[in-house]
């Protein structure tokens, strides 16, 4: 089928809505019209060239929210009609990670999936005859993509798809973070650095897990309020001085946890050195640029501070992603405060100036 989409052809340069061809679903993988989707920093990251693992020709685009048109082949836990969030890690369920319950990477369609194929080795997506490779196992910025099964999240179909789209890559990092990577106790400490929507998410979650004290650091006015909003106790500006502010109003212990959604090094490290001393547990989730390390002091772990990460907040795609739709249509949750603007799959570019500007929280596509 013919589809309109925003194609990266050249890094860097501006991304030109074309005309390119859709190949069907092939077995376990299912077409879905895209009706909403986020523009996500990591879209800008490789569109700007930075990303070392990027490829062009690609489809960007990976917060993408829709309704499944046609499955095909063997495809059992979706049918047309269903409303689904794409995943950008899959949940097969079955592989060796799935099955340790140890983590949420699942592995099954891992290696086609980086290098920009469907797990048989092979693109949907084409122009003029000439492959076009998927972005993440997504490629949103599209009116239709086909995508795995185990990619995608059946949700409520009664919820608004322009909405819950930001939960299938920045809130649910957060969220998940908070709740499931973390389990953040109820009654107890938090500090968030960075208030974009990761960091917001991972405010949210620790209100909803029940956090007594939320810190929220950040060095835009606009962003603390926000933060405010979702349950931030505590405002702090960015700097050398955040740790500082945070270890005198704990009596020099720390906060229980401390989450960094910034990407910036320097700020993980603020990260590790505010989590308290003897049990605090700081969680990395901000994607740092290449070759950059984490400077840590080793007296800080020996004295009983955790430090971990999360890929999408250590969040199980199918199975938590619809748990926080759920959340959100019964009211536990607010989502529309994430959504700042709605533009236009011609207006994509725009959504990388706003970013950038940081103007708002998430731009949304809708189609
Ligand atoms: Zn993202
Ligand atoms: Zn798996």
């Amino acid at each position: 089928m013919k589809i309109r989409a925003a194609l990266l052809e050249e890094f860097g340069k501006p991304m030109a809505i074309r005309e390119l061809d859709l190949a069907p679903p092939k077995p376990g993988e299912v077409l879905v019209k895209i009706h909403a989707c986020g523009v996500c920093h990591t879209d800008l990251y490789t569109w700007s060239g930075v990303d070392p693992s990027g490829y062009a020709p690609t489809v960007l685009g990976h917060e993408g929210a829709g309704v499944v048109e046609e499955v095909g082949e063997g495809v059992t836990s979706l049918r047309p009609g269903d409303h689904v969030i794409t995943l950008f890690s899959p949940e097969c369920g079955a592989c060796d990670h799935c099955s340790s319950g140890k983590t949420n990477i699942c592995t099954a369609i891992r290696e086609q999936q980086g290098q920009g194929f469907l797990p048989d080795g092979t693109p949907r997506l084409s122009i003029d005859g000439e492959p076009v490779r998927h972005f993440m196992g997504t490629s949103t910025f599209a009116e239709y993509t086909v995508m795995p099964e185990i990619a995608l999240a059946k949700v409520d179909s009664t919820a608004p798809l322009d909405k819950i789209c930001t939960l299938a890559c920045g809130a649910t990092t957060g969220l998940a973070a908070a709740i499931h990577r973390a389990s953040v106790e109820p009654g107890s400490s938090v500090a968030v650095f960075g208030c974009g929507l990761v960091g917001l998410g991972a405010v949210a979650g620790s209100q909803i897990a029940g956090a007594e004290t939320i810190i929220a650091v950040d060095n835009s006015p606009e962003r603390l309020a926000i933060a405010e909003s979702y349950g931030a106790t505590h405002l702090f500006p960015g700097g050398s001085d955040a740790v500082e502010r945070i270890l005198e109003m704990t009596g020099g212990n720390g906060v229980d946890y401390t989450f960094e959604a910034t990407g910036i090094t320097a700020v993980m490290q603020q990260a590790v050195e505010a989590a308290r001393f003897g049990w605090g547990v700081c969680t990395v989730l901000g994607v740092a640029g290449k070759g950059e390390t984490l400077d840590i002091v080793p007296r800080l772990l020996i004295t009983g501070r955790t430090v971990q990460g999360g890929s999408f907040g250590g969040a199980k795609g199918r199975t938590h992603v619809p748990q926080f739709v759920d959340m959100y249509m019964d009211g536990k949750l607010d989502l529309d405060g994430f959504v700042s603007h709605h533009l236009s799959l011609d207006e994509v570019m725009k959504g990388f100036d706003l970013m950038e500007a940081q103007d708002g929280i998430r731009s949304v596509i809708t189609f």
